[in-house]
């Protein structure tokens, strides 16, 4: 069937109809254990009953009224991501990339209103991802994503991840803030060194920069954390979240300090759905779930559990998973094997898996996954595993290889 969406994606041929907890139903009444979590969204698996309860009784009774008035949904999903984080404003808006582009204007306005408008160039980090508009595919720097699209947007310097002496190299009278995510999740699951976060902080505080970290995919209790910062003892300025927001809605959502966001007054940006009645409720939801008391002390625990499981995988299979990476509940296997081939031999054993550069397939499971769900995870990674020895062992056969 030839379809009339924008070719884009290369996607894989099949859908699916229906979903619950940590299980997807393909049209074709397969089911699938899900750990692509529609790439980090689905924090509470699918179909979650205080998630649908929220969002059917919000829809009684009313979806949009714009920002032209009062949103008290907005002002309380606001109030509760201050009073959790190091934030005290926060702007709502319907994806990552819009989350990063106010990130983005927050700092560079906070230098105009501070008297340095010079100041308005970012440094960024080799591997980055940061979104696909135009500014924020130039604040990633992905030559892949840029080619084609015209003059590529000013005012961002990429440098190579986790060397402080070439960050100090590259703060300028120009610079504004410095942008990072803790941990590179399409970049392929790399962690930042707690290190090298702090040298970051230090130097933004040295230098009167803003710090800005970037966690649409690595918040909402990805890490076992409500927000990944938490675990490194570095506090941003500045934060873009999006993704697990509204476990399934589009949420996005870029927190300040006060200081930060001083020059961000009435008329200086917008949004026309960002922050309505509809997906702030859902917001609300997803937090009320995540923080209740334990759930993302679980979290935790079920990541320690899915890790040590993973490296048994590691040890039995090293020939074709060269090693586990990540932390809390987004995980990366790198393999030896293109990792699209990866993708595919785990969707073959109805398992769902998502490519990320460095050649490494992420695990991203709903948070709620359970023990015995991470156990099946486990048996079909390694049945995959598994059919590509013996795949790669007849090739050798038949090539006839005698080592
Ligand atoms: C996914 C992602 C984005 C972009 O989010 P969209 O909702 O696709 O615009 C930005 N930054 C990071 C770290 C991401 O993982």
């Amino acid at each position: 069937m030839t379809s009339h969406l924008l070719p884009t994606y290369a996607r894989a041929d099949v859908a699916f109809e229906r979903g619950e907890g940590a299980w997807l139903f393909s049209t074709t009444g397969e089911r699938y254990l899900d750990c692509s979590g529609g790439v980090a969204v689905n924090v509470l698996g699918h179909a979650h009953p205080h998630l649908l309860e929220a969002l059917t009784t919000q829809a009684h009774k009313v979806w949009h009224v714009s920002n032209l008035y009062r949103v008290p949904e907005a002002e309380r999903l606001a109030d509760r991501l201050c009073s959790i984080s190091f934030a005290d404003l926060v702007f709502f808006c319907n994806s990552g990339a819009e989350a990063m582009e106010c990130c983005i204007k927050v700092a560079r306005k906070h230098h105009a209103a501070s008297g340095h408008p010079e100041r308005f160039r970012i440094i960024t980090f080799e591997g980055a991802f940061h979104g696909r508009t135009l500014a924020t595919l130039a604040a990633g720097g992905n030559k892949k994503y840029l080619d084609g699209f015209g003059p590529v947007a000013g005012g961002f310097d990429h440098i190579p991840f986790g060397d402080v002496e070439v960050v100090k190299r590259a703060i300028t009278p120009e610079t504004a803030a410095i942008l990072i995510e803790p941990i590179q999740g399409e970049g392929g699951v790399r962690v930042v060194p707690n290190s090298f976060l702090q040298s970051l902080r230090a130097l933004c505080d040295q230098h009167g920069l803003l710090l800005i970290f970037d966690e649409v995919q690595t918040g909402v209790g990805r890490t076992g954390h409500f927000f990944a910062y938490e675990r490194t003892g570095v506090k941003p300025d500045i934060l873009g979240l999006a993704k697990g927001l509204g476990g399934g809605f589009p949420v996005g959502a870029c927190l300040a300090t006060a200081d930060a966001g001083k020059g961000m007054v009435a008329g200086t940006h917008g949004s026309t759905f960002g922050g309505n009645p509809m997906a702030m409720a859902i917001g609300n939801a997803v937090l009320d779930v995540l923080l209740a008391p334990g759930f993302l002390e679980g979290v935790r625990k079920k990541a320690l559990l899915f890790k040590q499981r993973l490296a048994e995988i590691h040890d039995r299979h090293s020939d074709v998973i060269s090693e586990v990476r990540g932390d809390g509940l987004l995980l990366g296997l790198r393999t030896t094997i293109p990792n699209t081939e990866l993708v595919d031999a785990l969707r073959a054993e109805h398992l769902l898996a998502v490519a990320a550069g460095d050649n490494v397939v992420r695990l991203l499971p709903a948070l709620i996954i359970s023990d015995s769900e991470i156990g099946e995870v486990i048996n079909r990674i390694d049945r995959a595993a598994t059919n590509i020895e013996r795949a790669l062992a007849a090739k050798r056969e038949a090539s006839g290889a005698t080592v």
